[in-house]
Parts: C-alpha cells; structure tokens; sequence
C-alpha cells in the first residue's frame, strides 16, 4: 500500500511501481489522502473542487498505465503549508486514520510507502508529511482490534440486510518505507565558508533500498525512465508536459534518478538496504505494540524548538521509528532571499518559582531579526509558545547557514536552538 497526499506525488516513485506491479507482479494499493484541489492547473481554468475532479480522473489514468487499479481517494482539502500539524488540522484527521486502518484491513498489505514524517528543505509540503503521519498511525493500529473496533465486528446477519459492523480482520503490514523530495542537491554547501555541509549527509544514501531507473522494464520494453515519463504526462493540469516532452524528443533525463526509498521500521528480518521484500512472510504477521507516548521527564527550565520539530521527536519515539531523530541531527528549514520565517520555540518553567525568561538570536550576516518582544514572564509549571521572527539575506550565493536563539534566566543560560536554513531561490509554498 502505497499512501500519497496528492494525486501525481506517486511520478516521483513511478518507475518503481511499474517494476513491482508489472515485472514482479505485486499487488499495490494506491491511497491519495487529498484532491488536490488547492493546487494550480496547467491547462484550464478548473480550480478547487472541480480540479480536484480532475486530478483524480488523471490519477485513475495514470495508475492504470503502471498496471494499478486498486486507488481509493479520501478527499481531503489540499492545504499548501509546510507545517504538517496544519495539513492535519485541516483535514479531517481523525477520519482519515479511520479509513486508512479500514483499507489496511481490507487490502492486507505486507508492505506501507509513504511520504517521509520530517520537515524537510525541499518542497517540504505539509500535506506529505502528514499522509507519512497518517499512514504510520494506520500501520501501528490496523492490527490493534481496539482501535475502530466497529471494523472488526461481525455483521448481525450475514444474509440479512441493513447490517452494521463491518466484519474485518485486524492486519499487522510488516514493513514500513518513507520516500521524500529533500532537494539533495543543495544538501551540501556552507554559505559562509564555501564548505562541504558535515552535519548531514543526502537523506537517501545508506539510509534505505535505491532502484535503478535506466535498465529496460522485462514486461514493457521500455526504462523505467520512460515509464516514469509516460506517467507524468497523464497529469496535463499540473506537470504533464514534462512527460510529453520527454517522450517526444525520447530525452528521459529528468526521469532517470535512482528512487531511493528509506527504511522505516520492519517487523521481519532484513537489512535497512536491502531490497523492499527482503524478509517479507507469507501471510499474516503478529501485532507489534509499538512503545506510545511516554511524557518526558521534565524538571528545571528549558528553552526549545516548538513545533512542527518537537511534535516530530515526541511521534517519532512513540511510533518505534528509532532511526528517524538522526536522519536530520539539526533542524532545517529553506529560505527564500529575503524572506520572513517565524521559528516556534518554547520557554518551559519546570521549576517550583516563577521565571523570566530573557532570549536572544544569532542571526548570519544581512539576516534581520523582527521579533518583537525578548522578556517573556513564565509561571511555574507552564510552557511560553514563543514566535521568533527573521527576515533572510535578500541577496548573495546559495547555501546553509546557522541561526541560533539562546535563552537567559537572570545571568544563567538556561538553552538554546539551533537551525540550520538554506538561503536560495527556492520558491513554493509559505513558510
Ligand atoms: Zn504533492
């Protein structure tokens, strides 16, 4: 099963598919959480829920080209973000999780693709986050028959009519992978020092199975490149013509990338390279209770990274996906020039007395700092939501640099945050 946020992110990994639904003869469930129907069109004037109509027509089309039929839309409201809580909060989220558990235990699948749950510089759309968010929820609670127990339940009278419950089968899938659209390119450069980037390495090397894309696909005589290509031109109101174009001229080039896929958590033996199926039982596996939501142990006071990054370690922890806190050490955010961000940290007074906590940025040069207030008053046993506001460089090369805030209790330094932000032209969605 293979859960995606809009219809078209599936090009990204088509050539993929088309090698394990046609060559391997695998069985794959498509899920898109949203319509996409906040999304631009290429070639007409349908906006919102009628571009959302046609996006899943396109889909449907296009699936069908790699040999998917199974596709189930969950018409959720497209929302152009890059933080995963507002996607969530504007879907419905409850809602998904419940249909997303009911299609796990419907289609059974050994395995779960989804979108990388991490804010990344890249694209970075919230809504891929949270359909890698709802889809590792449904992967944990598909085999829990506590969790829409109303599944799980027999029908009164199976021969009968009007009945309620639905009369499933709790499903364990065995293994998890996570893709991304991390500009991997830009992952390298310091902007200061013209220096390699040691703090992190491409998020796909090592880090899970890669496939080659230029070999020739056994059942359709064609490189998966091609395939990939001749997938994307079904989406004609968003980047079709990329497809078009490059079966026209036969130049595959911007199709010809390894997928690089990365490993999430298994419950089977097998390597984090090795390939997707490694491993893989036939039949059902055991439900693995995954550890859940331990509060931290708190005491003292402390300044740190709000969210969408500290939801993140608190979900990453609790869903078992053990590898998730190292994949990106510092956070990281894009940046175009000259453009404003507001950080979300937080002052949190564990303390038995009263605290004011007094913060302050280390900005990068041509950097600017709006934020308005810098003394924050926190009562004993209450957290401060506090909004750091920049402004970028408007101008200079492309490349990382590091902000740092830093808050003070009297002459103690009690914390600081550290983000790393790649200044560039890079466009998209607000931040
Ligand atoms: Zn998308």
């Amino acid at each position: 099963m293979a859960v995606m946020a809009h219809e078209d992110d599936e090009v990204m990994i088509a050539g993929y598919l088309a090698k394990i639904a046609q060559d391997e003869h695998k069985r794959i469930a498509i899920v898109y959480v949203t319509n996409g129907d906040a999304g631009g069109n290429a070639v007409g004037n349908e906006a919102g829920a009628a571009l959302g109509q046609l996006r899943q027509m396109e889909a449907r089309r296009a699936l069908a080209s790699l040999g998917i039929e199974n596709v189930w839309f969950l018409n959720q409201h497209d929302t152009p973000n890059q933080n995963v809580l507002y996607s969530l909060d504007h879907w419905d989220h409850a809602h998904v999780l419940g249909e997303l558990v009911r299609l796990v235990r419907i289609t059974r699948p050994d395995v779960v693709l989804t979108w990388l749950p991490d804010p990344v510089a890249g694209e970075n759309h919230a809504d891929h986050q949270a359909s890698g968010v709802a889809a590792v929820e449904a992967f944990d609670e598909a085999g829990d028959e506590t969790r829409f127990p109303e599944q799980l339940s027999p029908p009164k009278d199976r021969r009968g009519m009007a009945n309620l419950a639905e009369g499933l089968l709790p499903w364990q899938p065995q293994k998890l992978y996570f893709f991304t659209d991390a500009f991997e390119v830009f992952t390298a450069y310091w902007y200061d020092t013209g220096k390699l980037s040691p703090y992190r390495k491409n998020l796909g090397d090592g880090t899970g199975p890669s496939y080659d894309m230029k070999p020739i696909s056994p059942a359709r005589h064609i490189s998966y490149a091609q395939i990939e290509a001749d997938e994307q031109a079904y989406y004609m109101t968003q980047e079709g013509q990329l497809g078009v174009d490059a079966m026209k001229s036969k130049n595959f080039e911007h199709f010809d990338y390894p997928v690089k896929l990365i490993f999430g958590k298994s419950l089977v033996s097998g390597s984090v390279t090795g390939d997707v199926f490694e491993g893989v039982k036939a039949g059902a596996v055991a439900f693995k209770r995954v550890r859940g939501y331990e509060p931290p142990q708190e005491n003292g006071l402390k300044f740190e990274i709000g969210d969408p990054w500290r939801f993140y370690s608190l979900f990453w922890q609790a869903h078992d996906l053990h590898q998730m806190a190292g994949l990106i050490p510092v956070p990281e955010i894009a940046a175009d020039y000259g453009e404003r961000l507001i950080i979300a940290l937080r002052a949190c007074n564990y303390s038995g007395n009263d605290a004011i906590f007094v913060m302050g940025a280390t900005l990068p040069a041509g950097w600017s700092d709006n934020t308005e207030y810098k003394r924050y008053p926190v009562r004993s046993g209450e957290c401060y939501p506090v909004a750091a506001d920049v402004t970028s460089r408007s101008s200079g090369n492309e490349g990382w640099q590091e902000l740092t805030w830093t808050a003070n209790v009297g002459e103690r330094k009690v914390g600081s945050v550290e983000m790393h932000a790649y200044v560039g032209k890079v466009g998209g969605l607000p931040r």
